[in-house]
């Protein structure tokens, strides 16, 4: 979907489409430099992180590659995160003496990404690193050592791009802010 057709729930476009390609072209080379002769397993984080995961794994120029997903509840349907984390649906990969890339589309309080990671870590893993699309710096609850990270977006509540509000806004082809008026 384009931005046009919901243009009065925007109130502003902060990524396009091509920018995510772009930023996401870039941010392959460099996995493809850092993961090169290691075989890789990407752990996407459902739902949010399925186009970020799809784009990423279909632009890596690697073959050695494995996708797998989780699902956690850390948000319900609000706009503020609650720190409570949730595992719905766990992975179906034996994580042992993989490197493990966790595919996430946003980095807003910090606190889903800390808890999975040191969950991964406790499952025997040669190593464990972050891609996040998007970062909210000045949310950050919690240290997060994200390796890749696409863009550094304001602390706005944002949608689009797989990242929802109340389910909707998913396939939304740019990230923009959400009006406030559809959630007041
Ligand atoms: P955190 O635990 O880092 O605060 O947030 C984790 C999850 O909250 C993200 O994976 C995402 O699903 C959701 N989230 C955080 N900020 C936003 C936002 O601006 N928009 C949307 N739609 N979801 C967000």
């Amino acid at each position: 979907m384009d931005s046009d057709a919901i243009a009065s729930d925007l109130s502003e476009i902060l990524l396009t489409e091509d920018q995510i390609r772009e930023r996401i072209a870039e941010l392959c080379r460099e996995i493809e430099s850092d993961y090169e002769g290691r075989e890789l397993l990407l752990v996407g984080v459902l739902k949010g992180a399925v186009m970020v995961m799809a784009d990423l794994a279909r632009e890596l120029r690697k073959a050695d590659v494995q996708m797998d997903w989780m699902a956690v509840s850390s948000y319900g349907t609000g706009t503020q995160s609650s720190g409570v984390v949730r595992i719905l649906k766990d992975l179906d990969t034996d994580l042992t003496d993989k490197d493990v890339l966790i595919v996430e589309d946003i980095v807003d309080s910090g606190l889903t990404l800390s808890w999975l990671r040191e969950n991964l870590e406790s499952r025997g893993p040669a190593s464990v690193e972050i891609c996040a699309l998007l970062r909210k710096p000045d949310a950050a609850k919690v240290e997060i050592d994200a390796r890749y990270v696409g863009f550094e977006i304001p602390n706005s509540f944002v949608v689009g791009y797989g990242l929802d509000y109340a389910e909707r806004y998913r396939n939304l082809r740019s990230v923009a802010v959400l009006s406030p008026h559809v959630y007041a």
